[in-house]
Formats: structure tokens, C-alpha cells, sequence
């Protein structure tokens, strides 16, 4: 049913804890997972006050820690017989995960409740309410 699985993570416990269910969602006849990290575009714009600010050079760093990461998970759903690839863009997180979800054409999102600022007050992360809100398919959210 659940046969290809989009995987947004932001590298958060949270988010973490979600590869978990993914892992197991095998069981449920998933074979395959699209990893998303998504540079947020809006923390790379360039304000006048850090124009001191080699933004390129921020911007490659975070896509080789990102690919970095995004290449541990996808070991890890490989080591349980999945078949994983990753992706890493830059934009508005909401706004790529639907998009991707929709270019990949997957069965089930898979994201998590809260993310990096998991404050205690709220009920659910930005991202994640976005996308549970605007998403055409199911969506399994997997709380902190
Ligand atoms: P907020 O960002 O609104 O301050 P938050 O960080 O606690 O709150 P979200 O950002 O909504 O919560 O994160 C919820 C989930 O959305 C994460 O667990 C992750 O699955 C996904 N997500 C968040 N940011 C990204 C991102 N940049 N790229 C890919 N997935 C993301
Ligand atoms: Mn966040």
C-alpha cells in the first residue's frame, strides 16, 4: 500500500526517531524511500549587516553536512533491504516537500511532529503542519 515513502528530515531527534517507523513500515510491503533535507533559502538571504558574510561558501558547507547525513540514513534503510536514495534542495521546506512528494509521486510522507525548535507549547512544527494541511496524500506523523 505504502509502497514509496517521501523521508523530509531536518536532522532533528524528532525527525530521527522517525526513521525508525519508516524501517519498519517494510513489513507493510514499502521497498522504497526518497530522503529530503531541504535548505531553507530565507536563512541564506543576505542582510546588509553580515554583507562580511561569504554566503556561498555557508551555502556549500551546509549541502556537504547535509549530504553527509542524508547518506548515513539511506545506509540505514538500505541495511534493512529498502532501496534509498537522497535528495538536497534549496528553498521553502513546506513548499519542497510537497512538490517532491508530488514529482516522486510517493504513497505516504513520513515526517515528524516537531523539528530543530521543538518548542514545548506548540502542537505541531510549521513544516509539518504545512504539509500535513496542504498534502494529497496520506501522511504519518510520528510524534516527539
Ligand atoms: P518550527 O520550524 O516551526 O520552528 P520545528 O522545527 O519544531 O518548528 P518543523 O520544522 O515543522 O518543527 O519540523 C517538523 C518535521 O518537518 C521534521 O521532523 C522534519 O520531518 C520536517 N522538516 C522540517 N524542516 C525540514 C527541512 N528543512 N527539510 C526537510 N524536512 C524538514
Ligand atoms: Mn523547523
Amino acid at each position: 500500500m505504502f509502497d514509496r515513502i517521501l523521508y523530509p528530515t531536518d536532522f532533528s531527534d524528532v525527525s530521527m526517531k522517525a526513521v525508525n517507523y519508516v524501517k519498519q513500515l517494510k513489513k507493510a510491503g514499502t521497498k522504497e524511500v526518497v530522503v529530503l533535507h531541504v535548505i531553507d533559502e530565507r536563512t541564506l538571504v543576505v542582510p546588509d549587516v553580515f554583507s562580511g558574510v561569504d554566503f556561498m561558501a555557508l551555502e556549500n558547507e551546509l549541502r556537504r553536512i547535509a549530504d553527509e547525513q542524508c547518506n548515513k540514513i539511506v545506509e540505514q534503510f538500505q541495511e534493512v533491504g529498502l532501496s534509498a536514495k537522497f535528495m538536497v534542495k534549496k528553498g521553502i521546506p513546506f513548499l519542497d516537500i510537497l512538490k517532491t512528494a508530488q514529482e516522486e509521486d510517493v504513497s505516504l510522507i513520513v515526517i515528524g511532529s516537531h523539528g530543530k525548535s521543538n518548542l514545548e507549547e506548540m502542537l505541531l512544527g510549521s513544516v509539518s503542519e504545512k504539509v500535513i494541511r496542504k498534502a494529497v496524500r496520506p501522511v504519518l506523523v510520528v510524534k516527539r
